[in-house]
């Protein structure tokens, strides 16, 4: 099998892609030859076969990883010089970053505007971010042991990281694993999702193009149970970071425990409420909610999928909210003005139907949506959809859908809202819309999540940490604390004395 091919990109007309495994700054085609096909989302066609890589081709990526670890990165180069190679990789990006937002599209049925402006501009922000903070993180020297001893702190890198992706942000989720870790002195093992493997691959071409020394980014296409598994279970990978579902979180930590206890950090699902006090002003609180819950048609962590309302402006706001879920900009991912696309895969789509069809069942009422878009033709779309009416015993309520989906209920004091924004195993993310302060301030501090968002939604910075309570994950990712989690600390004890 070829480890390229030519594909039809719209507004780009025929372009080559990656379609190997990278190993070593080499492109090379799976050990055992075998391939897996991907969809293009928007039509239901099969879009491009990619290698697949097997536990024999893990062995020889992880090799060569260790290889650079121990010799041409990690300590052995200094924090600048890796900081400097990243700023390049970001500036390669930023130059492609149409062609990338193209393929993006194309692979994950996003919007080609979003794709480009937000999917790769935030994934360019975030490889620079890292690379500024490269050199800005070290140890402490502790001297309260008297003239003659002391202790000092090293920050090292961990070593070869596996990293294990989805596909709602493909490149977005690449730069922040492959960001912070580059900037540690980390080797990377990429596997990008089995569905959205494009952009990760042709990131390949621009790390070589910008002088990465062979095994500091391995890439392997592959399927989760076979790629995946192996790269969790892989005796001489140091740490595992994964962003995913929690079955499968669940899965890595146990193949992590059983192997060789590697670290592991996981960002897994979500069920993020927003809840909407009676000061609020009830036009913006729609919007936030409705961007929150509809951008990249629902496929998001974080996505606002439960809202709360306090009972005196409960119908204001589902009327606004209405609106604006009929103001989303369906369309096809080609089209500049698109920002709500087809779902993932045909799975998806089928997931998130039943969803609506359970909520039906179960009494909650089908404010707007409810069903496929009606332009779908091969493509995977759902309208935008409010169940209102909902109550925490419901599925829809429970359960991460991760659709364009958002259940609606009422609340009348704020004790009620915060055991309603608690009642699910998650706690990845919550907003809060009130013009009170100070109920700002002990809401935010009440609720069990990650991330609280105050009259506002979704925003997000390369320094600013994000990661889940509960079940939404263990460790964060982004600012400094994004860096430490590819860190170790090492205490050296220092005796300057002839005795003991
Ligand atoms: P998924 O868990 O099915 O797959 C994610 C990745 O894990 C893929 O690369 C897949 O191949 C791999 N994988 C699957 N089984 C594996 C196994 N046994 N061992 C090792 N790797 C395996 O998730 P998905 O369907 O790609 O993404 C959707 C989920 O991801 C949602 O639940 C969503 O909430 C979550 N997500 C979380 C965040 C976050 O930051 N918290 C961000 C995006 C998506």
């Amino acid at each position: 099998m070829p480890t390229h091919t030519t594909i039809e990109v719209p507004n780009f007309g025929k372009v080559e892609v990656p379609v190997g495994l990278f190993i070593d700054n080499e492109w090379v085609e799976s050990s055992d030859k075998k391939t897996f096909s991907t969809v293009n989302p928007a039509t239901g066609k099969p879009f491009v076969d990619f290698a697949h890589a097997t536990k024999e081709d893990v062995d020889t990526a992880v090799k060569s990883s260790r290889k650079a670890f121990k010799s041409t990165w990690g300590n052995n180069v200094p924090a600048t010089e890796r900081a400097a190679l990243l700023f390049k990789f970001a500036d390669l990006m930023e130059r492609d970053s149409a062609k990338l937002g193209a393929l993006e599209s194309l692979n994950s049925g996003k919007g080609v505007r979003i794709a480009r402006d937000f999917d790769v501009g935030d994934s360019v922000a975030a490889l620079r971010y890292f690379a500024g903070l490269a050199d800005k993180t070290h140890g402490q020297t502790l001297n309260h042991f008297g003239n003659e001893k002391f202790v000092y702190t090293l920050h090292q890198p961990i070593g070869v990281c596996g990293q294990i992706i989805p596909w709602n942000y493909p490149l977005m989720m690449w730069a922040w694993k492959v960001g912070p870790a580059l900037a540690a002195g980390c080797t990377v093992v990429m596997k990008p999702s089995e569905l959205t493997p494009m952009t990760a691959l042709v990131m390949c071409d621009l790390a070589k193009e910008a002088g990465f020394p062979a095994g500091v980014i391995n890439t392997l296409p592959g399927l989760g149970a076979t790629t995946g598994d192996a790269i969790s279970r892989h005796m001489d990978i140091d740490k595992v970071a994964f962003t995913g579902s929690v079955i499968t979180g669940r899965r890595i930590s146990i193949a992590a425990a059983e192997s060789n206890l590697k670290k592991v950090t996981l960002e897994l699902g979500g069920k993020s409420p927003s809840l909407i006090f009676d000061t609020a002003n009830v036009e913006e609180a729609a919007a936030w909610v409705a961007m929150g819950v509809w951008f990249n048609s629902g496929q998001d962590c974080t996505a606002s999928s439960r809202v709360y309302v306090q009972e005196g402006i409960y119908d204001k706001f589902i009327a606004a909210l209405k609106v604006n879920a009929e103001k989303c900009a369906i369309g096809q991912p080609s089209d500049e003005t698109t920002s709500f696309g087809p779902l993932i895969s045909q799975t998806q789509r089928d997931k998130v139907l039943a969803y609506i069809d359970s909520g039906r069942e179960e009494g909650a009422r089908v404010v707007t949506g409810g069903k496929k878009w009606d332009k779908s033709d091969g493509g995977f779309w759902v309208e935008p959809t409010i169940l209102a009416e909902t109550n925490i015993k419901m599925k829809v309520v429970q359960e991460e859908i991760f659709g364009p989906v958002i259940v609606a209920s009422k609340f009348s004091t704020e004790e009620e809202a915060i055991d309603l924004a608690n009642n699910t195993v998650y706690g990845l993310a919550a907003s809060i819309f009130t013009n009170d302060a100070r109920q700002q301030t002990r809401v935010s501090t009440a609720i069990d999540a990650g991330t609280i968002w105050c009259n506002q939604y979704g925003i997000l910075h390369p320094s600013v940490p994000f990661g889940g309570y509960k079940h939404s994950g263990i460790g964060r990712e982004l600012g400094t604390y994004g860096l430490e989690a590819y860190q170790q600390v090492k205490a050296v004890h220092q005796n300057l004395t002839q005795t003991m």
